[in-house]
């Protein structure tokens, strides 16, 4: 193996500078999809592309991408995202985007020729503060649909047409992105862990196997109101009961018969919402998981089944719409292992490891041969202004990059 290593100093400077835009004064960083700290970052990357030498391209979804050209116009692509969530952390994405752009510029200034081109990327909205995630490699890949997108509108209330063309974009750009993209040989994503498993174990590096699939749904159980003092007990529709019912039944039936995966509701809104009227509507969203397409399938089913065999015996009515939808996948066998002889000829501990987050890198993997290389999450904190890395493990995890970079644009 070649003695190349990253510049860490440089990387986490970079780290540090981008931490700065977008700064939110309610704690953390909020940097959503065109946001104007997001398009300030998008800015202050093209600048570092150029300053790098590498050649700066965008295409119609916004994804960013920094060229190295090689001996062969097929590239191999690494990267990740620089939007957060509103009060995100400084290091979920921003890591993959920043330590692959420093790999491209430590081999171009060991003026290394290699066969194939590198390209870092950063893809578009990967948090779905939009319309649902993954919309950059959504469009990259040609796995949008038109319908996901033609008037839809954000969470923010503008629609997406809208808040595209702000940043020169459309639609109708959106929906071409993957005509303008490259050959794609392989794709690789440095990510932390977002999970507790690395820090628990003490393991510096993971390489992740397989990425879970979702259903995120957008659900409502509809009662009635009344009056909190005149209402007796036995003749109410209180939708938030009938929630409160649903979310331990249903807990219990995914803890009893799909162990290992997950239901969350994380967003409930109660109507009319005054402590002194019997709730007529209980909004949720409801985020079921599992690394398994089959488990995830009967879980939903069976959970969906659930909530109106719930909604009849209490008198309500319950209503529900899939806002997003994504498969478990596995992850290219081939190139973990070339990661995991990297890993030992680096002597750098390593274990494999599963994602129950999302990651870009699941929608690339439908598509090309896709890895992932986890580093320690502390606290398995993420999405959160104490998301945190420790130094160590990024800098072993970014010198794994650049040599797996070497030796897949070498092949
Ligand atoms: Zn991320």
């Amino acid at each position: 193996m070649n003695a190349l290593k990253i510049n860490f100093n440089r990387l986490m400077q970079e780290l540090e500078e981008l931490a700065q835009i977008g700064r939110d004064p309610r704690g953390g960083i909020s940097r959503p999809s065109f946001s104007l700290p997001d398009l300030e970052a998008r800015r202050w990357f093209k600048q570092k592309i150029e300053e790098a030498g590498l050649t700066f391209r965008q295409d119609g979804a916004g994804n960013i991408f920094g060229r190295l050209p090689g001996n062969t116009d097929q590239v191999v692509l690494a990267g990740s995202h620089l939007d957060t969530v509103v009060n995100g952390g400084r290091y979920d994405g921003a890591v993959g985007v920043l330590a692959a752009l420093e790999c491209l510029r430590t081999i171009k200034e060991n003026r290394l020729c290699l066969k194939k081109t590198l390209e870092v990327v950063s893809f578009t909205d990967e948090e779905g503060n939009l319309v649902g995630d993954f919309l950059g490699s959504r469009a990259f890949t040609g796995q949008l649909a038109e319908r996901v997108v033609k008037n839809a509108r954000t969470q923010f209330g503008h629609s997406l047409e809208e808040i595209l063309q702000k940043a020169g974009l459309s639609t109708e750009s959106l929906l071409k992105a993957a005509s303008e993209r490259p050959e794609i040989s392989a794709y690789l994503e440095l990510h932390i862990e977002q999970g507790p498993v690395l820090e628990e174990e003490g393991v510096p590096i993971g390489l992740v196997t397989s990425i879970a699939g979702k259903r995120y749904y957008q659900a409502t159980f509809v009662g009635k109101p009344g009056h909190a003092g005149t209402t007796p007990l036995e003749l109410r529709q209180d939708a938030f009961v009938g929630l409160a019912d649903f979310t331990l039944k249903a807990t219990q039936l995914v803890a009893r018969k799909y162990y290992g995966n997950t239901l969350t509701i994380g967003r409930v809104i109660l109507k009319p919402g005054a402590f002194s009227i019997i709730p007529g509507e209980a909004d949720f969203t409801l985020d079921m998981r599992s690394l398994d397409a089959d488990s995830l399938r009967a879980m939903e089913e069976e959970v969906l089944a659930l909530a109106a065999d719930i909604a009849s015996t209490r008198g309500l009515a319950f209503y529900r719409q899939l806002v997003d939808s994504t498969d478990a996948v596995h992850l290219d066998r081939r190139l973990i292992n070339r990661l995991a002889e990297l890993c030992s000829a680096l002597g750098y501990e390593y274990r494999l490891i599963q994602s129950g987050a999302g990651h870009d890198a699941q929608i690339l993997s439908a598509f090309c041969p896709t890895a992932m290389i986890f580093i320690p999450s502390p606290d398995g904190l993420s999405h959160s202004p104490e998301e945190s890395i420790n130094p160590e493990d990024l800098e072993k995890a970014a010198n794994l990059l650049l040599q797996a970079l070497v030796a897949l644009g070498s092949e």
